[in-house]
């Protein structure tokens, strides 16, 4: 490192933590978090005496970054997959499994969508003709429902795509920015190519494409944090960023002992888009106005126990559990049985089923308005329906992620593109986060493991 001696990173979720480590040994790191806790949406509490995660709960592993850094900091023996299962979708009064070879829940192949009672004989009618249509190349950003309807229909868009983009980010087709959600369909959009035939040639990726930690994945950020030899800071909301007269950084937090001066060589901001807006105000105006304008949906994550052995129990249900399409009209968005998905979950409450319900979308936001005790009766409400009678659980806990994930809608990555321009005259400071380059934990570290060496070079 040339002249950085020392790092005030603000924001302690797994973003923060990856810029804390990539420094180590480096730099005198000071991370400071506003809560209570470290990790951000990385949360691992118990219930009924066990594990569970409360947000995130498997890390990608297609790309590398967050595998590479879990086995980096000792948590290598902790990955696990999990039970090999379809993505299932709770659609027309069923649960139905999804044909592999998807991307985002667009079908490679029509055909094996016959029999599955997804779509009805129109939408797969409509979904076999899309090779005949004209695909003149996109040249400009678009909604996902703009580019995708005109190429398989809104059946399928509305039915296999919208439950997916639900899960990954609380979003929907016709906000999220085709470019920044779906790369990969953006591309073959911009070639102006038939769709299905070019995502039928893509190579299928090998194995799990998720991996979790057994244990939680709460114990990622905890791993992180201490590998990175930082000074943590917890309780400590940061209020304002100043540049000094020798080209350094101020910082201002608040804690409950009274407010606290800090001094630094540079300063990652690692804080949700809205957070960094505010602080990076009478800093940089471009990125303020930028980071201002990316919206945030909120979810609550449903965590339930069920007793296996109690009297009048119908039965478990099977699968890793199931996506739901917002055209359905149902409270819950998703629900994942972690007690069939992860098997150190299942070794931890032998005696317990665990599952757990998200409900909120973007646009949904009325859903969570509902006392927690509303949320629980909703979510056992449609899982009744969707899997049959499970009984009363035993334990239920409702976790808030309030305006939790960002929302890449039409322009993200020109957005983006001006805040890092407007960024990039000042020396010494970063951003990172799920605000930029992605939602995913692989995709957060990467742009902290970036920002770390955009403030190492100066
Ligand atoms: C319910 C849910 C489930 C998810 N599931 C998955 C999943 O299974 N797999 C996956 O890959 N991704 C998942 N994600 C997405 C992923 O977890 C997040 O995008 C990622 O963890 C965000 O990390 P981050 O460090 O960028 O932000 P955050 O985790 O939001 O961390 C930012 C931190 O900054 C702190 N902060 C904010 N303002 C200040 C301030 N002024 N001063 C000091 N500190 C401040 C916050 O308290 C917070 O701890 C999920 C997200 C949610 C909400």
């Amino acid at each position: 490192m040339r002249s950085t001696r020392s790092v005030i990173v603000i924001g302690g979720g797994i973003s923060g933590l990856a810029a804390a480590w990539q420094l180590r040994g480096r730099a005198d790191v000071t991370v400071l978090e506003s809560e209570a806790r470290i990790g951000g949406k990385l949360r691992t509490g118990t219930l009924a005496g066990v594990p569970v995660d409360e947000g995130a709960e498997s890390v990608m592993a297609l790309r590398p970054e967050a595998v590479d850094l879990a086995t980096a900091v000792g948590l290598g023996p902790a990955l696990t997959d999990p039970a090999p299962a379809p993505v299932t979708v709770w659609t027309r009064g069923a649960l139905r499994a999804m044909p592999a070879g998807h991307m985002l829940g667009i079908p490679s192949d029509p055909a094996a969508l016959a029999g599955t009672g997804l779509l009805s004989d129109e939408g797969l009618a409509r979904l076999r003709d899309e090779p005949e249509r004209p695909a003149g190349p996109i040249t400009e950003d678009v909604a996902i429902s703009d580019y995708l309807i005109g190429r398989i229909g809104r059946e399928a868009v509305d039915r296999l795509v919208e439950p997916l983009l639900g899960g990954v980010y609380a979003g929907r087709t016709d906000r999220l920015s085709l470019r920044s959600a779906m790369p990969g369909v953006a591309r073959v959009a911009e070639r102006g190519e038939p769709l299905l035939a070019a995502l039928r040639g893509r190579p299928r990726p090998r194995g799990s494409l998720v991996r979790g930690i057994a244990g939680g994945t709460g114990r990622l950020p905890l791993a992180v944090a201490a590998e990175s030899g930082a000074r943590v800071l917890t309780g400590t909301t940061v209020r304002a960023v100043e540049r000094t007269a020798s080209g350094g950084w101020r910082v201002q937090a608040a804690t409950a002992d009274g407010p606290l001066l800090l001094g630094a060589d540079a300063v990652i901001l690692a804080v949700p888009a809205f957070a960094a807006a505010t602080l990076l105000r009478p800093l940089a105006p471009d990125a303020h106005i930028g980071l201002s304008a990316i919206p945030y949906a909120s979810t609550a994550v449903v965590t339930m126990a069920f007793a296996r052995e109690r009297s009048g129990l119908a039965g478990l249900p099977t699968g890793n559990g199931f996506l739901v399409p917002p055209v359905d009209g149902h409270t819950v968005k998703a629900a994942t049985f972690l007690s069939n998905k992860w098997d150190w979950q299942a070794k931890a409450a032998p005696g317990h089923f665990l599952l757990r319900a998200s409900v909120g979308r973007a646009g949904e936001e009325h859903l969570l308005e509902r006392t927690d005790r509303h949320l629980v009766r909703a979510a056992l409400h449609d899982l009744h329906h969707a899997v049959g009678a499970i009984g009363e659980p035993v334990a239920a806990r409702v976790t808030r992620w309030d305006r939790g994930l960002p929302q890449y809608t039409v322009g993200h990555a020109e957005r983006t593109a001006r805040i890092r321009e407007d960024l990039a005259r000042l020396s010494g400071l970063a951003v990172c986060g799920a605000a930029y380059e992605g939602v995913g934990i692989a995709a957060c570290v990467a742009t902290g493991l970036a920002a770390a060496l955009r403030v190492s070079e100066g």
